[in-house]
């Protein structure tokens, strides 16, 4: 098993990603909510945490960097774009640049959209891409900072990645975004039967993530959307959208 990774829950419905590399002893966290649950799971695996990875500035994806940083002396890697708003940044990255954990290289992806200079990190080798807010599971993040023409390019970057590479985002959106995909495509047997799935698992109290690459292709309107104006009319009915 060439890289291990644990899911978080955090705050309300983060998702915060401890991965650990076994070969190296390597332990990475990608994008700390907050430290506690983190250094928890850690602590309970017997892993030390040296490196922290941030996808963009929000505080619900770097608001534990400080206190990971205080308890264990991890280095903070996160976008260059931003590092003005990650004042706890010891490393800025961007698109062409690669980080490490052990022997696993992460290729950096810019993916603005969400956030101006959102990154992505992804491990070709662990078939794993971390997506933070920008593709969810059936959905893709709000344009807080960027148009649909950025999101769409950041979705045809990672609409191209293998269909088999893992997609680990950062929030726990999936029903919501099944419905207003199976509302707007009613005749979608993919979607319908997908959400049926995330019906099922969240009702037992089930994660729907990570997803991967292909479902995404096969299931996710904002992945599968033609052109920036097809995104930006999607985005903007999911923002109306009330289930
Ligand atoms: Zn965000």
């Amino acid at each position: 098993m060439p890289l291990e990774v644990v899911r978080i829950s955090a705050l309300t419905d983060n998702y915060v990603w401890l991965l650990h590399e076994p070969d190296s002893g390597e332990t990475v966290v990608v994008d700390p909510a907050e430290a506690a649950p983190a250094l928890a799971a850690a602590e309970q695996r017997g892993w030390r945490i040296s490196q922290v990875w941030n996808t963009h500035w929000h505080p619900d994806h770097t608001g534990g960097n400080a206190a990971v940083k205080a308890a264990t002396g991890a280095t903070i890697t996160g976008p260059a774009a931003e590092a003005a708003r990650i004042p706890t940044l010891d490393l800025h990255v961007r698109e062409g640049d690669t980080t490490r954990i052990g022997g696993l290289e992460a290729n950096i992806i810019d993916t603005p959209g969400h956030t101006a200079g959102h990154i992505a990190f992804h491990l070709p080798s662990a078939a794993a891409v971390f997506v933070g807010d920008t593709l969810f599971a059936m959905g893709c993040g709000r344009l807080f900072e960027g148009t649909s023409a950025d999101m769409h390019a950041s979705m045809r970057k990672l609409a191209a990645l293998p269909d088999d590479t893992l997609v680990y985002c950062g929030h726990e959106y999936t029903l919501a975004n099944a419905r207003f995909a199976a509302a707007t495509r009613p005749d979608d047997p993919a979607i319908a039967a997908r959400l049926s799935r995330v019906e099922a698992q969240r009702a037992a109290g089930e994660a729907t993530v990570p997803t991967t690459i292909g479902i995404e292709r096969a299931t996710n309107l904002f992945l599968r959307a033609d052109d920036a104006d097809e995104l930006g009319a999607l985005r903007a009915a999911k923002d109306r959208f009330t289930g």
